[in-house]
């Protein structure tokens, strides 16, 4: 079959939409008709070799849509099933079998390749085989062959068009707050970065009624938004002195601080300013060889550094409960979408890039 996707090949070049060729879902699998698919900036930071993984390949992560056909080993799917793509995992290894498929023994080989772990991809181009399984996925695109692992089945009464981010900002932000801190009650927590992460993460710590949460961001309408979904104090790094604003308002310092910029001055920030004991959450994608030097005698004092990937969640169950909390109105990230055509993917990036727009959507 014949699908129309875009192609990332340098960072140099735009994404271009060229006609692949698909291959039939295996035993296995399932062929989803992708209705549309955020874009994260691990998408970005891949096209821009930032991070560096294998071009050319079709990106793309956070789709939703409907299942087309499946293979005949697939279970608890069916053509129709509305589903949101997250990644691949093996689901025998230990780490599947303890609901923790973001740390699984072959996340790299099944999600950052591009490739099955056989070394195949289901996409060509001509005589040209081209990673067509990024975050098991690679989304942009008008249908993608992913494993039964990486498709999660919703409630078809939600609007799918807008669901692809629970696959992974919202998952991240969300899970991070519930699954990797476990943060409770009357908790201060500091989040570094507005964007679609960092504003999950005050969704998440919103329903975990945390007493103080406090935002970090250099983008003015980024910090509005955070306060109107429930950010107690926000600070402009900028204009602000970050680590004493959060002792002061937090009254001694933060019980928790997730780090969703991925900027290396905000790693040191984010650990600066925890409480006696305080854990901070790393989920930024900083550049690759990011070095700090850390203050042991501060690390001493029960405080410590965890990096956390898709929130530590179980996407199969943690995809549809958010679906769910957005149906009832608790988790209102439409806010921080706007939608684009697939066309016009080279504009959204931009948008993004530039921090206009923090979730665009592509509607295919
Ligand atoms: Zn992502
Ligand atoms: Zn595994």
């Amino acid at each position: 079959m014949l699908i129309d996707a875009a192609l990332a090949t340098s960072p140099e070049l735009p994404f271009e939409i060229r006609q692949f060729k698909i291959e039939d879902p295996r035993q296995d699998e399932v062929l989803v008709k992708i209705v549309a698919s955020g874009i994260c900036h691990t998408d970005i930071a891949v096209k821009d070799q930032k991070v560096k993984l294998p071009l050319p390949m079709v990106l793309g992560h956070e789709g939703s849509g409907i299942v087309e056909s499946i293979g005949k080993n697939v279970s608890g799917l069916a053509i129709g099933d509305h589903v949101v793509l997250s990644g691949d995992f093996c689901g025998h290894c230990k780490r599947c079998i303890g609901k923790l498929p973001s740390y699984c023994d072959e996340f790299v080989e099944r999600n950052l390749t591009g490739k099955r772990i056989d070394g195949s991809s289901p996409l060509s181009l001509g005589d040209l085989v081209t990673g067509g399984r990024f975050v098991g996925q690679s989304s942009f695109a008008s249908y993608s062959v992913v494993s039964q692992h990486s498709a999660i089945k919703i409630d078809d009464s939600y609007p799918l068009h807008l669901m692809g981010p629970l696959g992974c900002g919202l998952t991240t932000g969300v899970g991070t707050i519930i699954h990797a801190l476990e943060v409770s009650e009357h908790d201060r927590i500091a989040i570094f970065g507005a964007g679609t992460v960092g504003l999950a993460a005050v969704m998440g710590s919103v329903l975990s009624n945390c007493s103080s949460i406090v935002v970090i961001d250099p983008i003015n309408h980024r910090r509005e938004l955070a306060l109107e979904l429930g950010a107690t104090h926000v600070l402009d790094p900028e204009e602000d002195r970050v680590v004493e604003g959060i002792l002061d308002i937090t009254e001694g310092g933060a019980d928790f601080s997730i780090e969703a910029s991925g900027n290396p001055a905000a790693v040191k920030m984010s650990i600066e300013c925890l409480a006696r004991p305080g854990w901070c959450a790393q989920v930024g994608a900083t550049p690759a060889q990011t070095f700090h030097s850390l203050d042991m005698d501060h690390l001493g004092f029960g405080r410590g550094i965890k990096g956390v990937v898709m929130g530590d969640a179980y996407a199969k169950e943690f995809v549809p409960y958010l679906a769910e909390l957005h149906s009832q109105g608790k988790l209102p990230f439409e806010k921080l979408v706007k939608e684009y055509k697939f066309d016009d993917i080279n504009l959204a990036i931009a948008d993004s890039r530039n921090g206009d727009v923090i979730k665009p959507i592509l509607i295919m």
